[in-house]
């Protein structure tokens, strides 16, 4: 079996976890002769240059915890990590000062940097940089080009962005003297006003002139499933869409495409994508989202959707506008209990569910 899986940082590489353990792929003995293969068509919206290096979250989170070098209580980032030259920069001064660069981590971003200087596809240098860990999984940059994720912003302070202290003034209004209207990179959002900047919308820097990979599209048209991860609808799963051409081959490919809600009981379960669905006009809940991807026998992307258990339209009807739901227990705990979600992905897909071979 050929899944392909849309994946974002965290929930993406949560997810992926589950699907290798499915298919028997944790383990390099096992992939060698294994009839299965997972793809991952990672997002690179978030990816930034600081300090003249290239950064890729959503690629990074994937690769280490895949690999077995995530920070299990971050999340994101080398385990063991050390921060010794972020401190130096602090020491000079230099900006950004709020993007904590670790040491490890540092190293990854330096040998992607080179390669990219030397003229080597992001494509390819994710795959050298995957020769170190290993992934079991072919961590696809959903495009080589430069596709980046800006929110529009109105309000803060140039500094601090957090309008704390605007009010100071007296006869101010408290936005009085805060920035209009502004695009920002995200990462600026997301890390250094932590999200709390309201945003009134996302756009993707670079996207016009952007191409997904030949590989990326190969895998979406060559699996036998493709996966939407429960990864963030906007900034993750939205950001891979707004490659132009990756709708189409989600549309034309022959393969099921059944998605899996990272919205459980109308709440997110870690990080801000509530008020990233918000900012869209999305309610933060599981048939929102269904809707918001739409069927692919409408407009839309999806044939299937999982939500979890309470989640399901009450009316009985098993659909959201032409997309099959199905209730399953969603929360990711581990591999093993990601495994079942994936297992019942593919089921609602119409497919066989290969037997596990490891219990
Ligand atoms: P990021 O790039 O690191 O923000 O990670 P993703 O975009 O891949 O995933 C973030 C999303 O994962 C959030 O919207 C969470 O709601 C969702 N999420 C995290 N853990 C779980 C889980 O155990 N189950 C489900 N269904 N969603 C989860
Ligand atoms: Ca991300």
């Amino acid at each position: 079996m050929k899944i392909c899986v849309l994946a974002g940082g965290v929930g993406g590489a949560r997810f992926l976890l589950g699907a290798r353990r499915l298919l028997g792929l944790d383990t390099e003995s096992a992939r060698a002769g294994s009839p299965h293969r997972i793809d991952a068509v990672v997002n690179v919206g978030d990816d930034a240059w600081m300090h003249g290096v290239r950064i890729c979250p959503d690629l990074d989170t994937c690769m280490y915890t895949l690999g077995g070098g995530i920070d299990p209580e971050r999340g994101w980032g080398h385990a063991g990590e050390t921060w010794n030259c972020r401190d130096e920069l602090a020491a000079y001064g230099v900006q950004p000062d709020w993007f904590g660069l670790g040491d490890k981590d540092l190293a990854t971003h330096l040998v992607r940097t080179q390669m990219l200087d030397a003229g080597y596809r992001l494509t390819h240098v994710t795959e050298a940089l995957s020769t170190r860990w290993s992934p079991g999984v072919r961590l696809l940059p959903v495009t080589d080009d430069r596709c980046e994720t800006h929110v529009v912003v109105t309000g803060g302070t140039a500094d601090d962005g957090t309008g704390a202290g605007d009010a100071a003034t007296p006869g101010d209004g408290p936005d009085a003297d805060a920035p209009g209207p502004r695009a920002i990179h995200f990462q600026e959002w997301w890390v250094k006003h932590r999200a709390q900047l309201t945003p009134s919308g996302f756009v993707q820097v670079g996207a016009d002139a952007a191409t997904p990979t030949p590989e990326t599209l190969e895998a979406i048209e060559t699996a036998d499933l493709v996966v939407v991860a429960p990864s963030n609808p906007v900034v993750s799963v939205g950001a891979i869409l707004a490659v132009p051409g990756i709708r189409a081959a989600l549309r034309s490919t022959p393969a099921p495409v059944v998605g899996l809600s990272p919205v459980i009981g109308g709440a997110v379960l870690r990080g801000m994508a509530d008020t990233c669905l918000t900012a869209i006009g999305v309610e933060t809940s599981a048939t929102a989202v269904a809707r918001h991807y739409g069927a692919r026998s409408g407009t839309g992307l999806l044939d299937g959707w999982l939500v979890a258990p309470g989640d399901a339209p009450a009316d009985g009807s098993g659909a959201v506008d032409g997309v099959a739901i199905r209730e399953v227990p969603l929360l990711m705990t581990d591999p093993d209990a990601t495994a079942d979600m994936v297992a019942a992905a593919i089921d609602l897909a119409g497919l066989e569910v290969p037997a596990r071979t490891d219990r």
